[in-house]
């Protein structure tokens, strides 16, 4: 079975990414560049603050200033790439594909054929979390509950109703499906107005600390014959178990799956820009994987490989070959 690793390292989190404001060096040429990421409480929020800050300190060489956006999350970021409106954004490897091959929650638009790819990053289990008082042991327990499926432009939402297809499900199966932002969903829980939530997130994530310290919320396992089927019909899911104990009141390991975060650009992002950035994650690295306990396990062989449906990008791909890494 196809086995995501997920680093066994303890719930302690890293202190939070600092993002790069900078004075006002003179540099001849500026160049503005945003990467969309999602809930400031997420993980893709502080892989964009780590790439900015590892491009940022090198500014006055290339004269690049990159920013994060927090936004909706990865099928808003496609878009709005598409749309020309981001240069780079994070997304889920399943939404890259489907946004690549025009399949999915892509299916009423063309195919992305200028989607590129620039790495992928940590694992992102499919994370659902519940009330304790719930007492949910499966997906099933959450028949007639008040569930958050994860806001719309979110691969969050896009994966859940992947799920809720596979297992012959739909929205009215649940007596609430609400639709609050992943910034939301730990308080709206702990404060009863949610029995569940579903959340993509890499772990680590203060996302899901907070509310399973807050309030004792559980993490309860996503596996059985829907997800089976999922597994077998799509190369970008597989298996993962997110350690015990990596969050409070919950010391047992928790089988799931996921997909991988992946950064994404396209090809009317300029090769210099993607060839600087990843010049600057790479030549950074160990000062990268510090950045969150996500990283830990990072390693630049899977990174330019795995999780990679779009062609990878002129700049990128002409740094990989660089280092000799292809
Ligand atoms: N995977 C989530 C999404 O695309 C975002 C996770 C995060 O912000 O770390 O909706």
């Amino acid at each position: 079975m196809k086995k995501l690793l997920l680093c066994g390292i303890s719930a302690v989190m890293a202190a939070g990414v600092v993002m790069t404001t900078g004075g006002s060096t003179a540099v001849a040429q500026q160049q503005f560049v945003t990467i969309g990421t999602g809930g400031i409480t997420g993980v893709y929020y502080a892989v964009g603050g780590a790439i900015c800050r590892l491009v940022n300190a090198s500014r006055q060489e290339h004269g690049i200033r990159c920013s994060v956006e927090s936004t909706g999350g990865s099928v808003f970021n496609t878009n709005t790439i598409r749309a020309g409106e981001l240069d780079l954004g994070m997304a889920q490897s399943d939404v890259q594909y489907n946004a690549f091959t025009g399949e999915g929650q892509f299916a009423d638009a063309e195919p992305f054929d200028n989607l590129r790819a620039v790495f992928s990053v940590h694992p992102e289990p499919f994370t659902l979390v519940a009330r304790k008082e719930v007492g949910a042991e499966s997906f099933d327990d959450l028949k007639g509950k008040r569930v958050n499926v994860g806001n719309p432009g979110s691969g969050t939402r896009a994966s859940m109703d992947m799920l809720l297809a596979a297992k012959g499900w739909t929205l009215d199966d649940f007596s609430l499906a609400a639709e609050l932002k992943a910034d939301e969903h730990g308080p709206a829980l702990c404060d009863n107005k949610i029995d569940a939530f579903f959340y993509a997130v890499g772990h680590p994530s203060a996302n899901i600390q907070d509310p399973t310290t807050a309030c004792g919320a559980q993490l309860v396992p996503l596996t059985g014959p829907a997800v089976d089927e999922l597994l077998d019909a799509h190369p970008y899911y597989a298996a993962v178990t997110i350690p015990g104990g990596m969050y409070s009141n919950n010391p047992d390991p928790t089988e799931t799956y996921g997909v991988l975060a992946t950064l994404v650009a396209s090809t009317d992002t300029p090769p210099d820009v993607v060839y600087t950035i990843v010049k600057a994650v790479f030549e950074n690295f160990d000062e990268f994987k510090g950045l969150h306990p996500a990283f830990t396990n990072l390693d630049p062989k899977d990174m330019i490989a795995n999780g990679l449906s779009a062609p990878l990008h002129e700049g990128a791909e002409r740094y990989y070959r660089e280092k000799g890494w292809m």
